[in-house]
């Protein structure tokens, strides 16, 4: 196979060779974020009793039909309830008990008199609008049936779901486990940021970069620190690595002659998938496969690094935490600025999408350079330059990718 591959070409094979990671229980405290591994229905009636959804009195409704605030209707109080008793009171003709909010319908009540309805003195109340059967009254599984298949495999799980599922009684869910990705930060120039930087040495700034996405993202992240460039340390650093479902690892996989990561990957017999990509940024981008679990030789130039992951480690961590919404949100826009591409490579240009009269417009941000990170810091999206053309010019549409989530961009201004 020609190893050179097109951006398409490079996003499928990723996505072919990624594997959804089998399901495994969880605290439900745990769960929200995570994807639901199998159908979930409810062994109960949520609510499970009939109950009061006001404070007030229970009666029979037919008791009330004649009641007005000139002519309220008078009911013997023979009784008070609240949330939490049990067993219900019974009720007969002409009564009511005093209920509270969440406490059990007495027998043969069949509706609730707000308090605000009504005034009660020497154990009698006074009723001054009439209710109709079954008003102000909870019935048994009016939130969820017994035996009800309430989410299905596949679901994301919210803060909602994880109400849901508490009132159900779930106190553990079966849901897809998050990848755990190790991390390994390749250079000789690297130093930690406690260190001081000496001639020559820069900080390994992708790594923070890296580990916060992961965060994010909430997988496990087996850190595994700066390697040197010797053939020796990066194919021990990654002999570890390999126990984690993903393994991302940052520098060493271009031309120059310390860039050691693609034959230590050889040598512990990862297999190899592709090792460039006709893309600018991040065109020495590797990809393998050991088993099912995932490798991404990430370019080393910071901008390159956190591009490739977004655009490939990012999508496939997603996938095998059982998302099926993976890649990053694409819009149109109007091209603001004029572009010049080389014709062989897919570009992705750092821009600023914003709203103008309506429209979304993106404008190119200033420097392009792969080695400059704050530049994708001051940016909001990806103007995406399709192999096979030249230039983008002022005023066309152009597909362009969210970079950041969609409710922290500000589109009020370029
Ligand atoms: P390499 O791919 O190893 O040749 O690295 C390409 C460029 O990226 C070099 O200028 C490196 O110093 C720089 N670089 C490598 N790793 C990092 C990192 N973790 N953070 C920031 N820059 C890096
Ligand atoms: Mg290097």
């Amino acid at each position: 196979m020609d190893q050179f591959l097109s951006y398409k070409e490079a996003k499928t094979t990723v996505d072919r060779c990624t594997q959804v990671l089998a399901a495994k229980t969880v605290p439900l405290s745990e769960a929200s974020g995570h994807v639901l591994g199998f159908d979930v229905q409810s062994n109960e009636n949520v609510p499970s009793f009939d109950n009061s959804a006001m404070d007030g009195f229970a009666v029979r409704a037919t008791d009330t039909e004649s009641a007005t605030k000139e002519f309220p209707v008078e009911l013997r109080v023979i009784g008070k309830l609240h949330a939490g008793d049990w067993p219900p009171q019974k009720i007969g003709a002409g009564e009511s008990i005093q209920i509270m909010t969440g406490a059990p319908m007495p027998e043969g009540s069949d509706a609730v008199v707000m308090v605000e309805k009504s005034e009660l003195a020497n154990g009698t109340v006074r009723i001054f609008e009439k209710v109709s059967p079954g008003e102000h009254r909870r019935p048994a599984g009016d939130d969820i049936q017994k035996g009800e298949c309430v989410f299905s495999a596949g679901r994301v799980l919210d803060p909602y779901d994880i109400g849901v599922l508490a009132s159900m009684g779930h106190a553990t869910v079966p849901v897809i486990p998050l990848p755990s990705v190790a991390l390994v930060a390749t250079g000789d120039e690297l130093v930690e940021l406690d260190q001081p930087l000496s001639p020559g040495k820069i900080r390994a700034s992708s790594r923070y970069a890296l580990a916060a996405h992961l965060r994010q993202l909430g997988c496990p992240v087996l850190d595994l620190g700066l390697v040197r460039d010797d053939p020796r340390a990066v194919e021990a650093a990654l002999r570890k690595a390999f126990t984690c479902d993903a393994v991302l690892t940052t520098g060493g996989v271009s031309m120059g002659e310390h860039d050691f990561v693609r034959t230590s990957l050889e040598e512990i017999g990862v297999d190899l998938k592709f090792w460039k990509v006709k893309q600018k940024p991040g065109k020495p981008l590797v990809f393998g496969t050991s088993g099912h679990r995932l490798f991404f030789g990430l370019p080393g130039n910071p901008v390159s690094t956190l591009l490739c992951y977004k655009l490939y480690a990012e999508p496939a961590l997603r996938k095998m935490a059982g998302h099926t919404l993976l890649d990053l949100p694409q819009l149109r826009a109007v091209l603001k600025d004029s572009l010049r591409k080389k014709t062989s490579l897919t570009q992705f240009f750092r821009g600023r999408v914003y709203v103008e009269d309506n429209r979304i417009a993106v404008t190119v941000s200033p420097n392009q350079s792969s080695g400059v990170l704050s530049s994708l810091a001051f940016s909001n999206a990806l103007i995406v330059a399709e192999e096979g053309i030249s230039e983008l010019s002022a005023g066309t549409e152009v597909t362009v990718l969210l970079i950041r989530p969609m409710d922290t961009i500000d589109y009020s201004k370029p």
